[in-house]
């Protein structure tokens, strides 16, 4: 089975052919990062503009890049949402009109979905599995009781992670998206801050980022008034440590609480080798008895792309979940809550 996918949800337009749901035959993306860089984050209606300029040419790429023509595609599938209404509206309408003119049926891909089967294309997911799943405009922790039953089980409360990344980059004087500098800087200085960690209550899997934020701020504007210069290896570190401690101690509780059979860690801040080394350090201690798989993204596929709603697809074609040509963008689209934990 071959899907061709399209991705244009934010400031990335990617086209995709992936075989089986784990095969990548092409991979297009298209990144508008420039553009929307001198404004310090993404303008909607300059992506929207963006993506209309070459969702043609990439499809037609995408082809190509797989020896393919459209008689070799089962499915086209396309990212409905969440996302900007008016960049998920260029891809659905280009998928909508590509499904019509070949007559090859319509899937709607969840953007967070995809994010998670990112994972497929790396390893075989056993369920059921636990995703950790941050990225610019979410932080969920997600259980996965098969390829299309997704429930959460925590969220954040305020700021995604990747978000909160962006928000103190720019007070640093990092270009957006910020995450991958911090990162970096990160591994050069040490947690000499020890900035508050939202724990929140002991019983849930939410999240908080809002708190540390401000605080990291109030600490560089009150440096900034007495003229004091702060290291920023430091301050990145510090910042990334309580990000790290927060995702990792909710992570590891639910990994035990709920034992899955698979970890998959999904979304743009998946990338973060501090987040990667730190999982991956905590979960060899518990299996030095147990067995869990882990699944980390290559990083490529850890941002928006294709690839990965291409590998969502094929698990809603294989259970017969197609969409029909009334599909419509849904910038608020939410997978659902886990009925447990919210009575
Ligand atoms: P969403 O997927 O929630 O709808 P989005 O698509 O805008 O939002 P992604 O493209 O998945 O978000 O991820 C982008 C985010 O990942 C940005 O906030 C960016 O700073 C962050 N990011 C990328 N690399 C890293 C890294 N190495 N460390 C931390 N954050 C990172
Ligand atoms: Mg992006
Ligand atoms: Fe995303």
């Amino acid at each position: 089975i071959r899907i061709l996918a399209y991705e244009s949800s934010c400031d990335e337009t990617s086209t995709s052919i992936v075989k089986n749901g784990t095969e990548i035959e092409s991979l297009i993306i298209a990144t508008q990062i420039k553009s929307h860089q001198r404004f310090g984050g993404v303008v909607p209606e300059v992506a929207s503009r963006h993506h209309i300029e070459v969702i043609t040419q990439i499809t037609k790429e995408a082809l190509a890049q797989a020896n393919c023509t459209w008689k070799d595609i089962d499915a086209i599938a396309v990212t409905y949402g969440p996302g900007l209404v008016g960049a998920l509206l260029i891809g659905v309408s280009a998928a909508k009109a590509a499904s019509m003119a070949t007559n090859i049926p319509l899937i709607g891909v969840d953007h967070i979905m995809g994010h998670i089967m990112a994972a497929q294309l790396k390893d075989t997911i056993e369920y059921p599995a636990l995703a950790l799943q941050v990225s610019g405009g979410h932080t969920e922790l997600v259980l996965l009781k098969s390829p299309i039953d997704f429930e959460i089980i925590g969220d954040t409360r305020d700021d995604a992670a990747g978000e909160a990344y962006d928000k103190i980059g720019r007070v640093l004087g990092v270009n957006y998206p910020a995450g991958k500098t911090i990162d970096t800087w990160a591994h050069q200085g040490q947690d000499t801050f020890k900035f508050p960690r939202a724990m929140l209550e002991d019983y849930d899997y939410d999240f908080s980022f809002s708190g540390l934020k401000s605080a990291f701020i109030n600490t560089c504007h009150h440096a900034d008034q007495i003229n004091q210069k702060l290291d920023k290896y430091d301050l990145a570190a510090s910042f990334q440590a309580a990000v790290v401690d927060v995702l990792a101690y909710k992570t590891m509780r639910a990994i035990k609480e709920f034992k899955p059979k698979t970890f998959i860690l999904g979304g743009g801040v998946a990338a973060n080798l501090g987040l990667r080394e730190r999982l991956n350090r905590e979960i060899a201690v518990i299996n030095q008895d147990h067995h869990l798989k882990v699944i980390m993204p290559d990083l490529k596929l850890c941002g928006d792309n294709a690839a990965m709603i291409g590998a969502a697809a094929y698990n809603l074609y294989v259970a017969g979940q197609f969409s029909d040509l009334n599909l419509n963008a849904d910038p608020s689209l939410e997978l659902p809550y886990s009925d447990e934990l919210y009575k």
